[in-house]
Order: C-alpha cells, then sequence, then structure tokens
C-alpha cells in the first residue's frame, strides 16, 4: 500500500500547483484556466520542466530559473500540504492505508459509495487550504471557494446519510444557526470584526459539521483568535484596530472539530466533572 500512498501524495501535490493559482488569482477576479503561469518578477512563461511539484523548486534552489529573483516559499509550501491533505483524508476513509485505525467511516477504495465520500472530502478540504491561506494574504474569501467547499460538504453529508432527512435537517439547521449568529456580529460591529466572507463560510462550517461540531468549531477558532492577536498585539506586530484575517481561525477550528472534536468534548467532560 505504499505505492499506493505515494501516488496519491503525488496527485495531491500537483493539484496543489493549481491551488497556488487559485490563491492568487481568484481574489483578484482573474481565471484560473486561462493563461500560462509566468514568473512574478520577469513575466517569462514557465516551461513544465518549472513547475514540476516541491522539486523544480528545489532543483533551482528557490529561485526563477530566468531572472534569478527568490520565489515565494508559499509554492513548495502549498504543493506539500495538499499532498499530504490527500494523504490523510485517505487514511481517514481508506480501510486500505493504516492511518486513523478503527475509524467507523472506514470502507473499501473499490466501493463506488467510498470514492464519493473520498471526493467529498477533498473537495472540502482542498478549498479550505485554498480560503485559508487566500484570506490570510489577501484578506478576500472568494466566493467560489465558499460554494465549491459547500458542494462538498453537501455531498459528504449525502453520502454519509443518505435517506436520513432529520440527519440533513440537523445539519442545515447548524449552518443556519452558525450564519445568523455571525451575521449578528457582522451587524453589530459593522464588518469590522469579521467580514461577510466569513458570514458567509460558517454556513458551510454548520453543514459540514452540525450542530455539536460546528459549536466546538467556533469556540476553537475564538480562543485561537484571541490568543494570536493578543501576541500579535503584545509583541507590537499588529494594533488592536487593524484587521485580522478571521477565516484562517476558522478554519483550524473546523479542522479540529472534524477530527478531534469528539475526544475535546470527552475531554472537557472529564475536567468539569
Ligand atoms: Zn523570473
Amino acid at each position: 500500500m505504499l505505492v499506493f500512498t505515494v501516488f496519491i501524495f503525488i496527485v495531491g501535490a500537483i493539484f496543489g500547483s493549481f491551488f497556488n493559482v487559485l490563491i492568487d488569482r481568484l481574489p483578484h477576479n482573474e481565471n484560473p484556466f486561462k493563461g500560462r503561469s509566468h514568473c512574478d518578477f520577469c513575466k517569462k512563461k514557465l516551461a513544465w520542466f518549472d513547475l514540476i511539484p516541491v522539486i523544480s523548486f528545489v532543483w533551482l534552489r528557490g529561485r526563477c530559473g530566468y531572472c534569478h529573483k527568490k520565489l515565494s516559499w508559499q509554492y513548495p509550501l502549498i504543493e506539500l500540504a495538499s499532498g499530504f491533505l490527500f494523504v490523510i483524508i485517505a487514511g481517514y476513509i481508506f480501510s486500505e492505508i493504516p492511518l486513523f485505525a478503527g475509524e467507523s467511516v472506514k470502507c473499501q477504495v473499490s466501493s463506488v459509495r467510498c470514492l464519493v465520500n473520498y471526493f467529498s472530502l477533498l473537495l472540502t478540504f482542498s478549498s479550505f487550504l485554498v480560503i485559508f491561506v487566500a484570506d490570510l494574504k489577501y484578506q478576500i474569501i472568494p466566493d467560489e471557494l465558499v460554494l465549491s467547499s459547500g458542494m462538498g460538504a453537501l455531498l459528504y453529508q449525502l453520502t454519509m446519510y443518505a435517506g436520513n432527512l432529520p440527519q440533513l435537517g440537523y445539519v442545515l439547521l447548524a449552518g443556519l444557526g452558525a450564519c445568523l449568529f455571525f451575521y449578528v456580529i457582522y451587524f453589530v460591529t459593522k464588518g469590522k470584526g469579521i467580514g461577510f466572507g466569513d458570514v458567509k463560510l460558517v454556513f458551510v462550517l454548520g453543514l459540514f459539521l452540525g450542530v455539536t461540531g460546528v459549536v466546538v468549531g467556533l469556540y476553537v477558532a475564538f480562543l485561537t483568535g484571541a490568543a494570536v492577536s493578543s501576541i500579535l498585539v503584545l509583541t507590537q506586530r499588529k494594533r488592536w484596530k487593524t484587521r485580522i484575517a478571521f477565516a484562517p481561525f476558522l478554519l483550524v477550528g473546523a479542522v479540529t472539530s472534524f477530527f478531534f472534536g469528539q475526544q475535546l468534548i470527552n475531554w472537557y467532560a472529564a475536567f468539569f466533572s
């Protein structure tokens, strides 16, 4: 199964190259499918051998092969992160890969339901990865990615709970509740605390995590957000007034809640009983 895992990693890294394009083009309303990749500095069009994930960056020692200016670490980091993401989700879903042993969601890679399940989680988490960096870098959450993550989350719920209407109603309610809660914050702070992109994003998080899951996710988001903001202010890297992108915290909360939500709840319950 090592060959299978390495294969998934390489496919993930190749998709990571595309995610880098999405990160830099979607916030500026540029078509990610139009025009070849070029160097940010000398605008030279890049050949296929300049675009091999991670390897080109290491081979050229992090510089453009034409003008030799230093390239951003974002490129290899996102490619690596995407490779690991594809492998971690495969380990979460496929019983053939011995990660997350004993998870009840695990299924055989040969079943169609299992592959759809994998695809839905890939769509959701890949969109999260791009939103994370786009919001951090440009303070913009592209609508296309909120939509794609929402479609992934809905597909995931449909494959997990097909025909279970109460469960589907429950996750829809979680989405609407979280959305309303954030709209109130947005309205009261007049958009200074959080952006409208965050309001749309939490709908997806509710849909993806359900009521309990989204409460845990938002709790982790506010906690980490407050901690990181305080550290930035104390070290005088930011002032209280400057807006700090909130989507990265929401997504850290969502991912923590998805993988470790139940453990966190158990831990809290044991702590306070
Ligand atoms: Zn160049």
